[in-house]
């Protein structure tokens, strides 16, 4: 992927089969993110609009992030990934860049995504770039606000024809500007859940399928046992018991039940019961 100020774009390589669980979820995007690239004229034969943005929320590490990569593999789109850093300096946001120059980075993003359509712009921590206006700074317009009407102006520019879909993740919905909620905008709200049993034994599976496991370890049964672990700390418990296997002895062939219950025990889950009910 080349990188530029800020912007990564690649066709991600990640792909469906990646991601455990969220099968409906994993069709809506399909629908809203495939159909209209693979089938435009389908779209336009209907007078059918196709979506402009969707946005997914839910806890971090439940893949919000590797869904939009997929939807982009899947539709072999140019996945355009924007990220604003920001600091929080005792009440003021300061974007780590000039005054200015995020809004052209917006805009040139766009720019350069109408021109390798099929195009997905994916807005990770969306609530930094669209948070809400009318905060409680004493400047009238703030860097945030800016960036959120030049996000606007961009997305109401949007042609159908020119194949290009926004995407945001968030782990605050309630963040998020009212206005980029008005039809034509972010017509699809998708809330991606931490992962229920039969997600968290698809998720073990994908991240053991390269690993050399011994015959002891029951998935099924470690998907039982970590309720709230969400994909990506399942994740780190598969890489952390090869690692376990590996410093036990340097010259193992393969990773056991054991490794794996030793991790477990000495993680707990971020996230709690009340936050998912
Ligand atoms: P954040 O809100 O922190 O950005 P996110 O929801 O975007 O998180 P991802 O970055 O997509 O989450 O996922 C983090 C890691 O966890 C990824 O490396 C991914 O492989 C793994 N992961 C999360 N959920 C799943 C899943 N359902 N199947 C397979 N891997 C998963």
């Amino acid at each position: 992927p080349s990188i530029t100020r800020g912007v990564t774009v690649e066709i991600p390589k990640v792909s469906w089969e990646d991601i455990g669980g969220l099968r409906d979820l994993k069709k809506k995007l399909q629908q809203a993110v495939e159909w209209p690239i693979k089938h435009s004229a389908a779209f336009s034969r209907l007078g059918v609009s196709p979506i402009r943005g969707i946005l997914l929320h839910g806890p971090p590490g439940c893949s919000k992030t590797t869904l939009a990569k997929a939807a982009a593999h899947a539709a072999q789109a140019s996945f355009f990934s924007l990220r604003f850093i920001y600091f929080v300096n005792s009440g003021a946001e300061l974007y780590s860049m000039y005054v200015g120059e995020g809004e052209a980075l917006l805009r040139n993003t766009f720019q350069r995504a109408r021109l390798a359509a099929p195009s997905i712009i994916f807005f990770d921590e969306a609530d930094v770039v669209a948070g809400k206006r009318g905060g409680n700074s004493s400047n009238s317009t703030t860097v945030g606000e800016r960036l959120l009407s030049t996000l606007l102006t961009e997305m109401d520019g949007l042609e159908e024809a020119k194949r290009i879909l926004v995407l945001a993740a968030t782990n605050r919905p309630h963040a998020i500007d009212a206005a980029l909620m008005r039809p034509g905008r972010f017509d699809l709200v998708l809330y991606v859940p931490p992962p229920d049993l039969e997600a968290r034994y698809e998720i073990l599976g994908v991240h053991t399928r390269n690993m050399k496991i011994q015959d002891d370890v029951d998935l099924r049964r470690l998907a039982e046992d970590t309720e709230l672990f969400t994909g990506a700390e399942l994740e780190g418990l598969c890489r952390e018991a090869g690692m376990v296997a590996l410093r036990e002895n340097i010259s193992a062939t393969v990773v056991c039940n054991r490794h794996f219950q030793t991790v477990k025990e000495s993680l707990k889950p971020a996230l709690t019961k009340e936050e998912i009910d």
